[in-house]
């Protein structure tokens, strides 16, 4: 397609193709709602759109090779190509690989993005605010039941195997009212779950010196305690993800104990030895993990704890990796990820010496996953008897499924649901769990009143 591709219709098309974390997708539900405000409609397909815009994730080798197949697909099947996002913040390469494209901006540079729009698919007619409805919670990527709540971008820390706060900058906060209005926006509009995302939560407000905003004519502190419980009236399910266990954290427990934020945290811990801890300069990492863990279980004993690890750091030994095991032996996670590390292109960790060579790398994630799963796995099998309260995500040929507080969508498992017949997505039920595999729960629903 060339410069002469443009809809002879009134309206302008755009294609979107959105890659990388929940983070990322938010920032690409901002920019569309601003095109759909501006007049343009999105286009299901690159023949039928006006201008494609990529928006790219570049935080891993693997995620930059996809982002660049992912433009590279855009201009051969529509030519029109504007890049945006993560990986934009190294314009040469994508040009480099891609001397066709239009336009490349970095990450949260919405009005950057979509002034290219304008620029290369320009309006043909004025928009008509009136015609042109956008829905009041904005466009949103995700299903109708459940929305990414994002409440500050970038970062204060400087992990060595990092490059995000070079891509997204420093902690930027939202302030408090700010947040709360989106959220009760997309309450009122269907969402049933909300899912706080951010790069740090924990240190959410901290840039803004905890400020009290406004929401509702109540003054509302901008810091995560009481973000949470302001959060926790609105009548959806919240969580909370990428929470670092700083001290305050603990003020979170009684919010979950009491069902006002739901008892989950996703907290990034990587590794479980205070000096590869040290090398990868975690925030927290002088904080005692296994302690607070404890401590946080015996005030809300149904807490489920999600985390990621890393193996194979530089400098990474086998005493260190013993203490990992060690770590997760105690810890009894509930959710696991982990990643052989990988070095990231302007990482400081790239210049760290005692490289792990990879065999070793793989077989301590090989060692590591196996005894993760079996924990995982008991943890799932002791549900089997009690009665979860689960949000309905799919109703379709294959059944009902859903997820209990323990699960996150996409990346945590489900629990698929016997005996409801007329339930639908976004529906609550009750469900007797009856069996458990290393992932997933199997459930029959109860009568509300059955306990
Ligand atoms: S806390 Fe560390 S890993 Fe997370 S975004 Fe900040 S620098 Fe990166």
């Amino acid at each position: 397609m060339n410069e002469t591709h443009t809809s002879p219709a009134t309206r302008r098309k755009v294609g979107f193709v959105s890659l990388g974390c929940p983070k990322a997708l938010v920032d690409s539900e901002r920019i569309i709602t601003q095109l759909r405000s501006d007049g343009y409609e999105l286009s299901g397909s690159y023949e039928d759109a006006d201008v494609v815009v990529v928006n790219t994730c570049g935080f891993i080798d693997s995620a930059r090779a996809e982002s660049l197949e992912a433009i590279g697909e855009a201009i051969d099947a529509n030519g029109r190509v504007i890049v945006t996002g993560c990986m934009g913040v190294k314009a040469d390469d994508i040009l480099q690989a891609h001397p066709k494209v239009l336009s490349v901006t970095g990450p949260q540079q919405y009005e950057q993005v979509v002034g290219a729009v304008h620029q290369h698919a320009p309006l043909v007619r004025q928009h008509d605010p009136f015609i042109d409805l956008v829905p009041s919670a904005g466009v949103k990527l995700t299903p109708r039941h459940y929305s990414y709540l994002k409440i500050s971008e970038g970062c204060n820390h400087h992990c060595t195997f990092c490059i995000i706060p070079s891509m997204r900058g420093k902690l930027a906060s939202r302030p408090a009212g700010d947040v709360l209005g989106e959220a009760e926006r997309l309450v009122a509009s269907g969402t049933k779950e909300l899912l706080v995302i951010s790069q740090d939560t924990s240190a959410y407000g901290a840039d803004l010196k905890y400020r009290t905003d406004f929401w509702g004519g109540r003054p509302v502190k901008t810091r995560i305690t009481e973000l949470c419980q302001a959060l926790g009236t609105l009548g959806a399910w919240v969580r909370l993800h990428y929470v670092y266990p700083y001290p305050h954290v603990d003020e979170l427990m009684p919010l979950m104990a009491d069902g006002l934020v739901l008892p989950y945290l996703d907290i990034p811990l990587q590794h479980g030895s205070p000096r590869v801890l040290k090398l990868m300069r975690r925030p927290a990492h002088a904080e005692k993990a296994l302690d607070r863990i404890r401590r946080w279980r015996d005030t809300c004993p149904d807490l489920t704890l999600r985390s990621t690890f890393i193996v194979g750091f530089p400098g990474e030994t086998d005493a260190d990796f013993q203490e990992l095991m060690e770590f997760i032996e105690e810890a009894r996670l509930d959710r696991v990820g982990c990643f052989r590390y990988s070095p990231v292109d302007g990482a400081r960790a790239n210049d760290l010496p005692d490289p792990v060579p990879d065999a070793v790398a793989r077989e301590r994630e090989a060692i590591f996953m196996a005894r993760q799963a079996e924990i995982s796995a008991e943890r799932l099998q002791a549900k089997i008897g009690t009665v979860q309260e689960v949000l309905v995500d799919e109703v379709g040929e294959l059944g009902m499924i859903g997820r209990s507080h323990a699960d996150a969508p996409e990346i945590d498992g489900k629990v698929w649901i016997n005996g409801a017949d007329h339930a639908n997505p976004g529906d609550l039920l009750r469900v007797r769990i009856t069996g458990a595999d290393a992932h997933d729960l199997l459930g029959e629903a109860v009568d509300a009143d059955e306990a």
